[in-house]
């Protein structure tokens, strides 16, 4: 999921303005290592993760690490090619969690409608309903149970995370006309890649 709302103030020290073209090139570096509308590995199912070995923690720091460079808030490994049930996300300013082969065991009968974009549909933001609130059990990279009680914008980052584990994209959950608006802006660089 990506964040696109930063209030800007025109008032920037040379220095400030330097570390924002440096993380602007960082954001685009990390968005280029990101799969973009179009590629297959978007739409298939994860599968579970057996192993809990260095493998999976270097895919997870990197994910995290990519996720922050992207100046998203939150990655699943559908996303980077890893057809495997891991995402990470921010759900509040605790800093990043892990979640690997989750599993909602709480969903609010109560839904809201938000807009959301996504690090591999760039330049669209679309309006999606999700429940407001959900509880989450599933495993950290090193094989210790979770459990995240979730509201709001957290629980949100969360489904949308959940949905890239079975191949759900924002675009698909959304109404028909926003839907075609975005697929105008999607189309032209799936031909292109
Ligand atoms: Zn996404």
């Amino acid at each position: 999921m990506s964040e696109h709302d930063h209030e800007h103030d025109h008032d920037h020290a040379d220095a400030d303005a330097e570390a924002e073209a440096e993380a602007e090139v960082r954001r685009r570096f990390a968005l280029a290592q990101i799969r973009q509308y179009g590629d297959v590995a978007l739409r298939m199912t994860a599968r579970p993760v057996e192993e809990f070995d260095d493998d999976l923690r270097r895919l997870v720091e990197r994910m995290t690490a990519l996720m922050h460079d992207a100046q998203g808030v939150g990655l699943a490994a559908t996303q980077v090619g890893v057809i495997r049930r891991v995402f990470v996300f921010e759900p509040g300013d605790d800093g990043p969690r892990t979640l690997v082969n989750p599993v909602v065991v709480e969903r609010a009968d109560e839904a809201a409608v938000d807009e959301e974009g996504c690090l591999s549909l760039q330049g669209v933001r679309v309006p999606v309903e999700r429940a407001v609130s959900l509880v989450l059990e599933g495993k950290d990279e090193n094989g210790g149970d979770v459990r995240y009680d979730l509201e709001g914008y957290g629980a949100r980052v969360a489904q949308h995370e959940l949905d890239h584990l079975d191949g759900v994209l924002i675009i698909d959950r959304t109404d028909d006309e926003h839907r075609k608006e975005a697929l105008s802006v999607l189309r032209p660089r799936a031909v292109l890649r």
